[in-house]
């Protein structure tokens, strides 16, 4: 699944496997599958928004992109470069390129560091100018978020939850990184707080050509920012397009239960709601076959002991089910 320009980021055949240990002597007794064997491509400029439900993988997919765990197998390349198994001296360079935005700003900030040192940080560990240059770089970089330099002497607790999301952009941005990797960034977020966030990340990438992997549980989230969308299940993408085929030409039921539960702007469109049934089985024990079979509303007999491939049915639109 290439992008349309050279990727800043390819991923290959990607897993991440844990051990699962019992009793005293610690013993490995099964692997819980969190993400296994993912690819996927993202161009310059570009982002892709990670879909699924909870459990399903793609934080863990996230984290093992940027190499914060290590990947089972498969191959990470940053700008042509495979960095999977590089040293953690040879992907100095490389980190400063990728960067990440979490979920909760509150947590992710040190409540002990100020504002402006929480920014300056990046700078420092990587030895990027002297201390005046680093602090008229900070107070720019809180302008660019529409933050007041002056607020740099602040504390987290002395922000709302939108500002902190927004020191942690600027966190992000200080090293001027090329993929930033964006998990479930607005999610904790009130729903207009989401919609400034996400502006500002767009106009972000418009002036800096920054790519995204973009991860969310909600599609409805996803769609104003993406160009691409895979989704996610058990561990394994099953459905990836450009984002209008997505949300005008889905093909696998676990995309279409969740875009069921996206509102529609226009009350004169309803879109029929498929509550999907039960929670994301174990990644320690998937479903034989397809993955989505005990909860899928179509599935035949086949589902259940054959897996189905990731084809392309449509240019550029990848679906993995027996029926499509
Ligand atoms: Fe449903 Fe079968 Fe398609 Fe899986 S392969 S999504 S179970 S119809």
């Amino acid at each position: 699944m290439a992008s349309a320009n050279q990727p800043v980021l390819e991923i290959k055949d990607l897993k991440k496997h844990f051990p699962v240990k019992k009793g005293v002597l610690r013993r490995t007794v099964g692997q819980v599958y969190a993400v296994d064997g993912i690819s996927f491509a993202i161009g310059v400029g570009e982002t892709l928004g990670l879909v699924g439900e909870s459990g399903c993988g793609k934080t863990t997919a996230g984290r093992a992109v940027l190499r914060l765990i290590e990947p089972t197998s498969g191959s990470i390349v940053v700008g042509g470069t495979d960095i999977t198994h590089l040293s953690k001296a040879e992907l100095r360079p490389y980190r400063s390129q990728m960067q990440i935005i979490f979920q909760d700003p509150f947590s992710s900030l040190n409540p002990r560091m100020t504002a402006g040192d929480i920014v300056g940080e990046p700078l420092l560990v990587h030895g990027v100018a002297n201390r005046k240059e680093r602090s008229e770089q900070i107070a720019a970089l809180f302008a660019r978020v529409g933050l007041r330099p002056a607020q740099m002497a602040n504390y987290p607790h002395q922000f709302s939850g939108g500002q902190r999301q927004r020191i942690g952009i600027a966190r992000a941005l200080a090293l001027g990184p090329k993929l930033i990797v964006g998990d479930e960034p607005v999610s904790a977020l009130d729903v207009s707080i989401q919609a400034q966030v996400i502006n500002l990340l767009q106009d972000l990438q418009r002036e800096r050509q920054l790519s995204y992997l973009f991860i969310s549980h909600n599609l409805a989230v996803v769609e104003h920012i993406s160009h691409h969308i895979a989704v996610m299940y058990l561990g394994r993408i099953v459905e990836y397009a450009d984002t209008r085929s997505i949300f005008t030409r889905a093909q696998h039921p676990y995309t279409e239960a969740l875009l069921s539960a996206v509102p529609v702007p226009d009350p004169a469109i309803r879109r029929h709601k498929r509550v999907l049934q039960g929670d994301v089985p174990s990644p320690v024990k998937p479903p034989s076959g397809c993955h989505f079979h005990t909860r899928c509303p179509y599935a035949i007999p086949r589902c259940k002991v054959e897996s189905p491939p990731l084809r392309e049915i449509a240019p550029g639109h990848h679906v993995s089910c027996h029926l499509r």
